[in-house]
């Protein structure tokens, strides 16, 4: 037998390897701009063709390359950036991995134009498929121009991969906006088709925020401003009226870098503890510098994620920082906050301080903040340490879901569904069992727990039970209706009952005559960010068919002419906002349409949700529509509507 180890060609190595830098125009969008930006440009404009999948072009007026380097910079591993992997941790530039060109290169035809200050003569080089075609002198400014020309020519499975031009071009937008937004000293320019989307001139960090994230943001942003011998926070929180139904406008910047982080999104959330309302998210962009060797910017391919050397007080100053700043325009009323014992163990906590250090420290805003509890650097060890306090939003949550679950055991309980003690679990009982919690939720045992309607049966039409219309209704803690059937009695989730009706209502609007709509007295006009407005631009025409009247209306914004009759009048902006942000975040294994992602999202939107109080007329109207459903027993996504306690059940469970 021979051997049959290989060694890949280079093509195929640097095809592999791209695979993780370069997902779709976007990631090369991102990767281009942040070499112009390490490159020191000032002036930086990036040209996109057919969302990127034609041509992604960017141009800067950095520091050009010598021709020598010029080809270098298409190998892999090949970089100016760093030299020993003790660099890596002192690191300031945006890249270090030397593989964004090879990757480039690899997947797409890239074209290069580039000169230093120094050389009379720029370099062109052309490659494709990770090959030189050409390489000459060329008359060009100084700087660097790279074009990425139809990327993944050379491999079909991706390209088809790729999605919708508007999705593609949302992405490339975000990224742009992430770029831009971190260096607010450097002119940006993105045109699309020809056509300019955005013309940002240098500015302050707060001119830039408006330029990229729109003029509701004027007057509306809080500064924030802390420095600490190991960390500093800069930039500006949204005053809570700000706060959107998306969670869009939320940017966190390390050294610069955009970063996604869900553990320091939530010491901002807390920081403004009931300031908003349940739904709501606050915006934010929020720059932390500290010295590089605290953080790993090297666990992700994109290094969208870093791991913090102590990420437990990085949250501490995060919160801090931005409960000082909302309570300094007296938007928060009081300073209250706790910090986590771990903090207390840290290096930074509690290192010796110098009275170099100290004085410094305590002339800081933040200082007084940490010590109005005596904490921080002043805890003593071991005394006063108190866990991070829960807000009072997140307290009703739980005592919420506590309360759904006793009920729910309740519930079963009295359908005789709890679990026996043990030693009764006999054979007879189990298969008994089994056979009730069929009958109750009238779906097959895999419905019953899978979250999705792709895998329900439809319920037969002959019902075990029948409501009788006749008998009193009555709400239970504003989310459960109680009606009687002819032997036993339903619970009724109202807000899953209602997902249903309107789920159907919606299917046959959207295919058939459209719902109608109720004109505003008053058009309502939203301005969006350019990522939702992309998004929502798309969404237009099915959202017409179910009611909603929007249009478009200059660059970002929209124009709400008029809306479903059941959205009140005031509430318009806010319902737009809402089907965005649960459209976005439509999270299902299953790839659903367009149009079915937007008609589970309004039929989630516009129902009635746990809390309304409902009167008996409609209370009656929901269990008269519900079961005139095709699928009466199941919300959109499963989940059971009702659940049947039948009579012969409840006088076994009473012996
Ligand atoms: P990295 O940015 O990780 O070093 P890249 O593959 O993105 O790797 O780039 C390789 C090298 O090419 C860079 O280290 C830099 O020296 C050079 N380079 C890339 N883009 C530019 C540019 N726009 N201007 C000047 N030099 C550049
Ligand atoms: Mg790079």
């Amino acid at each position: 037998m021979p051997d049959i180890i290989q060694l890949l060609p280079d093509h195929i190595a640097n095809q592999i390897a791209a695979g993780e830098v370069i997902q779709r125009p976007a990631s090369a969008v991102k990767e281009l701009l942040e070499n112009a930006i390490d490159a020191g440009a000032t002036d930086i404009q990036l040209i996109v063709t057919d969302a990127g999948k034609g041509m992604v072009q960017v141009i800067d007026n950095g520091r050009g390359m010598s021709p020598t380097d010029a080809r270098m910079a298409f190998e892999r591993h090949a970089t100016s950036k760093i030299k020993t992997i003790e660099d890596l941790f002192s690191l300031r530039t945006m890249g270090f991995r030397g593989e964004a060109l090879a990757s480039i290169a690899a997947v797409a035809q890239v074209e290069l134009k580039t000169r230093r200050a120094e050389d009379e003569l720029g370099t062109f080089i052309r490659i494709e498929n990770s090959v030189v075609v050409q390489q000459e002198p060329v008359q060009c400014p100084v700087g660097t121009s790279i074009s990425m020309k139809n990327v993944f020519f050379n491999v079909p499975a991706r390209r088809n991969f790729l999605k919708s031009n508007t999705t593609e071009l949302r992405n490339i937008i975000d990224e742009f906006t992430r770029v831009a937004m971190a260096f607010p000293e450097v002119k940006f320019g993105l045109t699309s088709n020809g056509q300019q989307v955005f013309a940002l001139e240098k500015g302050s960090l707060k001119q830039r925020i408006v330029q990229l994230l729109g003029s509701q943001y004027n007057a509306k942003l809080v500064p924030i401003k802390e420095d600490t011998d190991y960390l500093t926070i800069s930039g500006f929180v949204g005053k809570p009226e700000t706060a959107r139904k998306t969670r869009g406008d939320q940017y966190f910047f390390i050294n610069n870098r955009f970063i996604k982080s869900a553990y320091l999104n939530h010491a901002v959330t807390h920081a403004y503890e009931d300031l908003l309302s349940k739904d709501s998210y606050p915006s934010y962009v929020l720059f932390i510098q500290l010295d590089p060797q605290h953080v790993d910017i090297n666990v992700h391919p994109t290094k969208q994620e870093i791991k913090f050397e102590d990420e437990k007080i990085v949250y501490a100053f995060v919160q801090a920082a931005i409960k000082h700043a909302l309570a300094q325009f007296s938007i928060a009323p009081s300073l209250d906050f706790s910090l986590n014992a771990d903090i207390q163990q840290l290096d930074a906590v509690s290192k010796p301080v110098t009275d170099d250090i100290e004085n410094k420290t305590i002339s800081s805003s933040l200082y007084q903040t940490f010590t109005q509890k005596n904490q921080a650097h002043k805890i003593e060890p071991g005394g006063g340490l108190k866990p991070l306090p829960t807000s009072p939003l997140g307290r009703h949550w739980i005592d919420a879901k506590q309360q759904t679950d006793e009920i729910k055991k309740a519930a079963q309980h009295a359908a005789g569904l709890s679990s026996p003690p043990a030693g009764e679990l006999e054979g007879a009982w189990q298969s008994e069992l089994a056979k009730l919690r069929e009958q109750l939720f009238e779906v097959s045992p895999k419905t019953q727990y899978a979250d999705l309607e792709y895998e329900m049966r439809p319920v037969s039409r002959e019902k075990r039970f029948q409501w009788i219309p006749e008998t009193p209704l009555m709400q239970v803690h504003f989310a459960y209706i109680i009606a009687i059937t002819n032997h036993g009695y339903l619970l009724i989730n109202q807000q899953g009952a209602h997902e249903r009706i309107l789920y159907e209502q919606l299917q046959k609007a959207i295919f058939g005559k459209p719902i109608a709509t109720q004109q505003s007295l008053f058009p309502v006009s939203i301005e969006l960010q350019p990522g939702d407005a992309v998004l929502l631009t798309e969404l237009l025409p099915d959202m017409q068919q179910l009611g909603y009247q929007v249009e478009p209306f200059g660059q970002h914004s929209f124009v709400i002419h008029g809306t479903p009759a059941d959205v009140d009048s005031g509430n318009e902006q806010k319902a737009v906002e809402q089907i965005l942000e649960h459209y976005k975040n439509f999270n299902a294994e299953v790839k659903f349409s367009r149009r079915e992602k937007l008609v589970r999202t309004l039929a989630w939107q516009q129902s009635i949700k746990a809390g309304r109080s409902l009167s008996d007329k409609e209370m009656r109207s929901l269990v008269e529509q519900l079961f005139l459903c095709t699928v009466p027993n199941t919300t959109p996504g499963g989940k059971p509507t009702y659940v049947e306690y039948p009579l012969d059940q409840l006088q076994r469970t009473f012996g």
